[in-house]
């Protein structure tokens, strides 16, 4: 714990320290050009190397294929809730929401407002706590695409598997990008904000297939035209420089740590271990469907609920920050993207066992008192 604290903040969340060590190095000197990278030209010969770096390794790092376009865009994910009908899907067109938590409920609502939303899976009946049964799903033959979640941040329940589709298919993978492997060709779309897995916050990537660009609707912004975007190299304005090459140098800290395979494995040890510890204890639970648990926001509750702001006041002055739930369900939630090290889960899965015990032992002596 060298910095003093376990982040576990949902986004913007940690980032690996190599990489913030290597920019504290570079900020006021980059490759020796006397100014920062906060203080070049976005046309300049130094930032046009870092951007090609950058897509190059974000290229090698997800094995994206040839005929996808890689779009640095801004807005946040939210924006892309917007920029996902108006070029995807043509006036009077249907498309597919899965709803199965905050966020995807968010981005059905929003494309309601530019074409008819049939939401195939409702999660809602479930309260978010599992993936509803692909069987059970009612798509619309001729979408123009059905859009999913692939993890919903905030509730904690993610999909252990690719949506079944005919249609093409969207995903948000804001809170899973570079989690692990994933096969970039089973995609007509993909869109990430940076600030959980990939860098600081202000930076949106679109991974999307060619045929899918160009048919943006005529009053599209032009900054929201991934045809626009993909003519400029995602230079029609200025973009966020900063978050572009912090993005880079976490890209490669990605490669160093052997690539997503490596980070996969990693990651679902992490999570087997704090659901593990919240599974075998009497005072901690979680109630996602056990299949569809996420494994970079791990939800939980007191079985007291009166005892969570203790919990997070000892768990700070342990060291254990930013663990308290969304504020639009509560609870507690760990987030536990790349740059957490097991070490964080193991720390913060003593301090779970050693507040119950102590947490347990009062009520046994309260008991018998
Ligand atoms: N989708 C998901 C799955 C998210 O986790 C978030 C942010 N937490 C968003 C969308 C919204 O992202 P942004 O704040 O970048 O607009």
């Amino acid at each position: 714990m060298s910095r003093g604290v376990y982040n576990f903040s949902s986004g913007p969340a940690m980032l690996p320290e190599p990489v913030l060590e290597r920019v504290r190095s570079e900020l006021t000197d980059l490759d020796g050009s006397g100014m920062s990278i906060v203080e070049i030209s976005h046309r300049s010969s130094a930032f046009e190397e870092i951007a090609h770096r950058t897509e190059s390794t974000l290229r090698r790092v997800l094995s994206i294929p040839e005929d996808y376009r890689v779009l640095f865009m801004q807005g946040g994910a939210s924006l892309q809730f917007s920029a996902v009908p108006l070029n995807l899907a043509p006036p009077g067109s249907t498309v597919d929401y899965l709803v199965t938590g905050h966020w995807s409920s968010r981005a059905a609502r929003e494309a309601a407002r530019y074409c008819s939303v049939n939401v195939a899976a409702d999660g809602g009946p479930l309260k978010y706590r599992a993936i509803p049964d692909p069987a059970d799903w009612s798509p619309t033959s001729d979408a123009a695409y059905l859009a999913y979640a692939a993890n919903e941040t905030i509730d904690g329940v993610e999909f252990p598997f690719v949506p079944p589709t005919d249609a093409a298919l969207v995903a948000d993978m804001s809170s899973t990008i570079l989690s692990r492997p994933i096969d970039v060709s089973r995609f007509g779309l993909i869109f990430f904000g940076a600030q959980k897995n990939l860098g600081p916050a202000g930076l949106t990537i679109v991974v999307v297939r060619d045929d899918l660009v160009g048919g943006a609707r005529p009053e599209t912004p032009t900054l929201l035209d991934y045809a626009e975007v993909a003519r400029s190299g995602s230079m029609l304005n200025t973009p966020p420089t900063f978050s572009w090459y912090v993005a880079g140098l976490v890209l490669e800290w990605i490669e160093a740590q052997g690539g997503l395979t490596a980070i996969g494995t990693r990651n679902r040890r992490k999570g087997e271990l704090l659901y593990g510890a919240i599974d075998g204890s009497r005072l901690y639970r979680n109630d996602i469907d056990s299949r569809h648990r996420s494994w970079t926001n791990v939800t939980f509750r007191l079985t007291d609920p009166a005892l969570e702001e203790r919990f997070l006041v000892e768990a700070a002055q342990a060291g254990l920050v930013n663990l308290k739930g969304h504020r639009s369900i509560g609870g507690l939630r760990a987030s536990i993207y790349n740059a957490m090290p097991a070490e964080g889960v193991e720390t913060l899965v003593e301090f779970m066992t050693d507040f119950e015990r102590r947490v347990l032992h009062d009520a046994d002596a309260e008991a018998t008192s």
